[in-house]
């Protein structure tokens, strides 16, 4: 697998932690959503298996791997029709770590979205963290960190991805055909997914609708109260952000990630009527700023 030009830094770095044995028992990828966590998670953990430890894609953990049947390698997801990750697949999760490992010396896991483990998931994971199987590794994904408990922040080393560099994105993007749009700085890794892509530009030609008077706040509430608050948001913040990056020029801009984490905070927490009163509230505003 060929990693992203904006995560070979990332990898390379945690390349010589394995190598020179210093890889730690869990990390914690962070970062925005649709910046690769998960590429980089898996690429992490196919050189941890490798028998030369270099992601050779000749040996056969690296064979196995790449088929996804490597059975020293685990992968804890939301499971479907479920929204978060209960404490049976940590559980079992656990029990596997704690066996032998059936091909080297080594058995790793991958937990994305760890934010989406419920409370009861959490503390059975702490139990792991806290007594580690010796040889065992595990690598968490989250893009909303600050909702995992901090007794299982505190024992993960972090690495967190920053925004690429908009040309960066845009060369990436354009040897997979994929025309360039602002926000894709931000998500390059969504901006394969037609159907994320169709959501980004309904949410866009409504606000636009908005702010040239075409359409009044509560039409396009309507509209939007359709998609879940956080991510109707979520592009008002990628919005934001992309200005600012384009205005400031800057690599990163603090201030529009703090925002962000903000923003997506506030709009898990609300839910319902509060969404919807929310949502016609800010539409309001905005409808005043033009
Ligand atoms: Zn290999």
């Amino acid at each position: 697998m060929t990693l992203a030009p904006w995560l070979q830094a990332p990898y390379q770095a945690v390349g010589n932690r394995i190598d020179s044995g210093r890889f730690p028992h869990a990390i914690l990828i962070q970062g925005g959503r649709g910046l690769g966590k998960l590429p980089l998670a898996l690429a992490i953990a196919k050189r941890l298996l490798c028998e030369t430890r270099r992601a050779d894609d000749q040996c056969s953990a690296c064979q196995l791997f790449d088929r996804q049947t490597h059975s020293d390698f685990y992968r804890v997801d939301v499971a479907e029709g479920k929204t978060v990750i209960d404490i049976e697949s940590i559980r079992e999760l656990s029990e596997n770590l704690a066996t032998t490992s059936m091909l080297g010396d080594r058995k790793v896991a991958v937990i994305s979205p760890a934010d989406a483990m419920n409370t009861a998931a959490s503390n059975a994971l702490l139990k792991t963290l806290e007594e580690p199987t010796p040889g065992s590794f595990l690598i968490l994904c989250s893009d909303r960190p600050a909702k995992l408990p901090a007794t299982i922040r505190s024992r993960c080393q972090k690495l967190s991805l920053s925004v690429p560099l908009p040309s960066e994105v845009e060369a990436w993007l354009r040897e997979k055909g994929v025309q360039f749009e602002a926000w894709m700085t931000h998500q390059p890794y969504l901006a394969q997914d037609v159907e994320y892509a169709e959501r980004q530009s309904l949410i866009r030609q409504q606000l636009e609708l908005l702010i040239d008077g075409q359409a009044d706040a509560l039409a396009v509430a309507d509209h939007l109260a359709k998609l879940p608050l956080s991510y109707v948001l979520d592009v008002m913040c990628m919005w934001v952000g992309s200005a600012m990056l384009q205005s400031s020029g800057a690599r990163q801009v603090a201030l529009s990630r703090v925002q962000v984490q903000i923003v997506r905070y506030l709009a898990d927490e609300l839910t319902g009527l509060n969404a919807r009163a929310t949502l016609e509230s800010i539409l309001l505003n905005f409808a005043k700023q033009r």
